[in-house]
């Protein structure tokens, strides 16, 4: 066993039965934060004005929720009510939230956590002034990766990425998006999704939507037709086999339809094959150049399209009018000095915005109170808009929000409680979260607190 320089706990199949025997009561939080209280599975336009929550004006009047035996919410209310409905006093841990605020655990909607070999000297290339193109071009970037993925053992690359999840998770993160798509072959994409698959198995700390990324660029030697045929017709077919067998858990299929990756038609080519063995669309679109991706995502149905930094006018209505969710990546924007997605725009026009940290070697980020306060500072989001982003509309890209993203009776118990009395400090003290986050909850049980548990 590895000794994690943080309070987590190490799990086990023993561990797992044995959560399922707790039963935890969390009293006298200042807030809780709902974000919505009527099932809602997205929030767009004008529902992302506000959110639903409790909470204690005069500071006498707390407010307890109640996590049952199988890891889902079982009642959320004031203090007294949840006194009086559980006066056998049944649980077999409690958590004094006084002062606290209890919000729902973070959801990364867009990452690509497995790999090897770190990118900082392209850093300072970017710093100098190279784009991502000049970088890619070079042989860096996306390749550079692809020659260390390919030399790392299954293993080695499991390692890396348990100990990513960690960070994740001690920055209040309970569920990701993540990807393959540094392996661009057969051999080396399924090596990757096999490293998610046991993550998904033996890490359920972080829930993991594994998304299929071999189109994330063209491979050295290839051109994108020859790419485009061999993934349509051989690593879709290979992945589905291995699905069938039980062996890969796949959730999504991604491409990067960007000009000079994957154009257009080349990218409905792949993302049509991957939809027919059930995988979901959620897609790298319209990023450095305008690529009808809006318009391309609403005519397939898909599920979310990241980036969108240069979508089109008739994209947004189309994705609106087809409640595809935008997964908004602010530190991209950031690091790459491009011009920010339209989010205000997205938000006006109807469609639900997630927020993804797009951690990479490229943008290094696992924060997603980090990745909040940019969507505020750089999206112009509110920090309504951003926590309904980073919470249920993250949800809702992955397909999860019937039971994740929000506090509410019959979801599961995936909770953050954080040591202030608004729930804004989250956003507000964007370098300081780790001092501000006391507690991550993963189906009703503490995966991290600030002090030893
Ligand atoms: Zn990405």
């Amino acid at each position: 066993m590895q000794d994690w320089p943080c309070h987590t706990k190490e799990y086990s199949v023993a561990r797992l039965k044995e959560l399922s025997m707790q039963r935890l009561l969390i009293h006298h939080a200042k807030q809780v934060v709902k974000v919505c209280e009527n099932g809602e599975l997205v929030l767009c336009g004008e529902q992302t004005k506000t959110v639903s929550l409790l909470d204690s004006k005069d500071g006498e009047t707390g407010y307890s929720l109640v996590v049952n035996e199988k890891g889902a919410i079982e009642a959320i209310g004031s203090d007294i009510e949840i006194k009086k409905r559980f006066s056998d006093g049944c649980f077999t841990k409690e958590i004094d939230a006084s002062g606290k605020c209890v919000l729902p655990g973070l959801i990364d909607g867009h990452t690509h956590p497995v790999w090897l070999g770190d990118r900082v000297h392209e850093f300072a290339m970017k710093l100098a002034g190279a784009t991502y193109m000049d970088i890619h071009k070079m042989g860096g970037g996306i390749h550079f990766t692809v020659q260390h993925v390919e030399d790392a053992t299954e293993d080695e690359l499991y390692d890396a990425l348990l100990k990513r999840l960690h960070a994740m998770l001690r920055c209040g993160t309970t569920t990701i998006e993540a990807k393959s798509g540094y392996g661009l072959d057969a051999k080396n994409e399924i090596k990757m999704l096999r490293v998610l698959t046991r993550a998904q198995k033996e890490f359920p700390m972080i829930e993991i939507s594994s998304t299929y990324c071999g189109a994330h660029a063209i491979p050295r030697g290839k051109t994108m037709e020859e790419a485009t045929d061999d993934i349509v017709n051989n690593q879709i077919p290979t992945i589905k086999k291995l699905m069938d067998q039980g062996q890969l858990l796949v959730d999504n299929i991604d491409v990067f339809c960007e000009k000079g990756v994957f154009d257009t038609e080349a990218s409905r080519q792949i993302l049509e094959a991957g939809k027919k063995i059930g995988l979901h669309i959620n897609f790298h679109g319209d990023e450095l150049h305008p690529m009808k991706s809006g318009e391309l995502g609403a005519l397939l149905n898909a599920r979310a399209i990241s980036h969108l930094e240069e979508v089109s006018d008739a994209g947004v209505v189309a994705m609106a009018d087809k409640c595809v969710t935008a997964v908004l990546l602010p530190t991209t924007a950031y690091i790459l000095k491009l011009k920010p997605p339209p989010a205000r725009q997205l938000i006006e026009q109807g469609v639900p915005v997630a927020l993804g940290s797009d951690f990479n070697p490229n943008a290094f980020c696992y924060s997603m109170p980090v990745v909040m306060h940019m969507a505020c500072c750089i999206l112009r989001m509110s920090m309504t808009e951003s926590l309904i982003g980073a919470t249920l509309n993250a949800a809702a890209s992955i397909g999860l929000s019937k039971t994740h993203g929000s506090l509410e009776v019959g979801k599961q118990a995936d909770i953050l409680i954080i040591d202030a009395p608004k729930w804004e400090h989250l956003i507000y003290q964007f370098a300081g979260h780790d001092q501000l986050i006391d507690y991550v909850i993963k189906r009703g049980d503490v995966v991290y607190s600030k002090t030893p548990i």
